[in-house]
């Protein structure tokens, strides 16, 4: 029997947190709580710290804190409440800690999950806009902390899974041609662009196959979400753009394949539920239920690819060109989605904007650098405001 794994789970209120938390609640032998972390939804973190007795809750700021204090209190947990970046960077970092969930979403999860991966944490990680902000600073990190680096994100959970062992981001040394990224082209995958100018948060947010937050379902709708993944897959598994395909797939069972020089390809399926991943990093190399349905190939009866159309999706050619311009238009590319997504969301700007203002954004920032932690702060503060500042531009009464 493994020994127990003492896990933070960094937003753990959010969709992939309340899955690991599931999954966790499974395997009580296997896995302990030391911190849960939520920026939202402060009731359901008091509930999950009833559940799961964590040493340390981490919020965002006072007011927060003194509610779930008073939340606690009325139960008699013994919980300790933390506050802010410094909070998250301690329960990531400490040194009890065997294993650390990356979900929380964006730019925010950048400094606790850099410090988990420092501290030679076993790294889940969902948090793909980290990664894709300071590709290269995370993984020397990763690589000087002695980490763990484990994908949740489906698609990388399934490139891995199809990996062989021992794996080191050299692929021409283990004959691995291609990386076979599936995507499900999101609710619109059938729309003529044309038709695209007034759809609402709602109808972008109704994904076909996952149940996610509201942000990286939106980048499912624009396929920047597939484009921050192909960025994600580069650093992941030292793949070069040109080697990194998409595919459509509109049933979401291959989560992801891998194209070996013996015309061999690799594929990992499964239904769409991301506690398969989340189960599998937790647990690797060993395997344990994840709640999940098997999957019934018979009743699905047919698997569908499709090239993505460009004209249709942007985003994803965005991203692409982000990455092969390489050093800080990676984090440029993410600020400026975070910053449209927000405002279209709040129903600031239109859905075809989201496009228009990254692009924006990267022509204005060209030689963005990332040569540092600090730099990379400073360009997703100048990308941030300067997509603020088109988004005013682009503002409909
Ligand atoms: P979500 O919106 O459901 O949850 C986000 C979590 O982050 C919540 O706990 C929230 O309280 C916390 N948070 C938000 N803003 C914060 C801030 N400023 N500071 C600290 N914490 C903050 O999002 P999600 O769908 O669970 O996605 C989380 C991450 O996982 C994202 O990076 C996403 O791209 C990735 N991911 C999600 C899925 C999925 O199926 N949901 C799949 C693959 C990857
Ligand atoms: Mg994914």
């Amino acid at each position: 029997m493994a020994n127990i794994q003492l896990l933070t789970v960094l937003g753990a209120t959010g969709s992939i947190g309340e899955s690991t938390l599931d999954v966790v609640g499974r395997h009580p032998d296997r896995y302990r709580v030391f911190a849960l972390s939520g920026h939202s939804r402060i009731e359901r973190l008091a509930e999950q710290c009833r559940r799961f007795s964590p040493t340390y809750a981490v919020v965002g700021d006072e007011l927060a804190a003194q509610r779930l204090r008073a939340l606690l209190v009325a139960d008699g947990a013994s919980t300790e409440v933390l506050v802010g970046e410094a909070g998250l960077v301690a329960v990531a970092q400490a040194p009890e800690v065997d294993a650390v969930m990356a979900a929380i979403v964006g730019a925010a999860g950048l400094r606790p999950t850099l410090a988990a991966a420092r501290a030679g944490k076993r790294v889940l990680l969902a948090n793909k806009e980290a990664l894709v902000m300071s590709g290269a600073l995370f993984m020397t990190a990763v690589a000087e902390g002695g980490a763990t680096l484990l994908p949740i994100d489906s698609e990388h959970n399934a490139v891995f899974q199809a990996l062989p062992a021992g794996y080191d981001r050299r692929p021409t040394a283990h004959g691995v041609c291609r990386v076979l990224l599936t995507a499900s082209g999101g609710p619109f995958r059938d729309r003529e662009p044309a038709t695209l100018e007034g759809v609402t948060p709602e109808e972008a947010c109704a994904h076909p196959n996952w149940s996610m937050g509201r942000k990286i379902s939106v980048d499912s709708a624009t396929m920047m979400n597939k484009g921050l993944e192909v960025i994600e897959a580069h650093w992941l598994f030292g793949v070069p753009a040109d080697a990194i395909d998409v595919v459509v797939h509109r049933q979401s069972v291959i989560h992801s394949m891998v194209a070996y020089a013996d015309g061999s390809v690799l594929a990992q399926l499964g239904n769409p539920d991301m506690r398969t991943p989340i189960a599998h990093a937790l647990a690797y190399p060993d395997r344990i239920d994840a709640g999940v349905a098997p999957l019934d190939l018979c009743a699905i009866a047919r698997l569908d690819f499709q090239a993505p159309d460009l004209r249709r999706f942007p985003c994803l050619a965005l991203a692409y060109d982000a990455l092969r311009a390489g050093a800080g238009l990676p984090a440029v590319l993410n600020a400026a989605n975070e910053i449209a997504v927000e405002a279209f969301l709040n129903g600031r700007i239109g859905y075809l904007d989201i496009a228009r203002i990254i692009e924006a954004t990267m022509a204005q920032m060209a030689d963005a650098g990332d040569a540092s932690l600090e730099q990379i702060e400073s360009v997703d503060a100048e990308a941030r405001s300067r997509a603020k500042a088109l988004v005013k531009t682009r503002e409909t009464a």
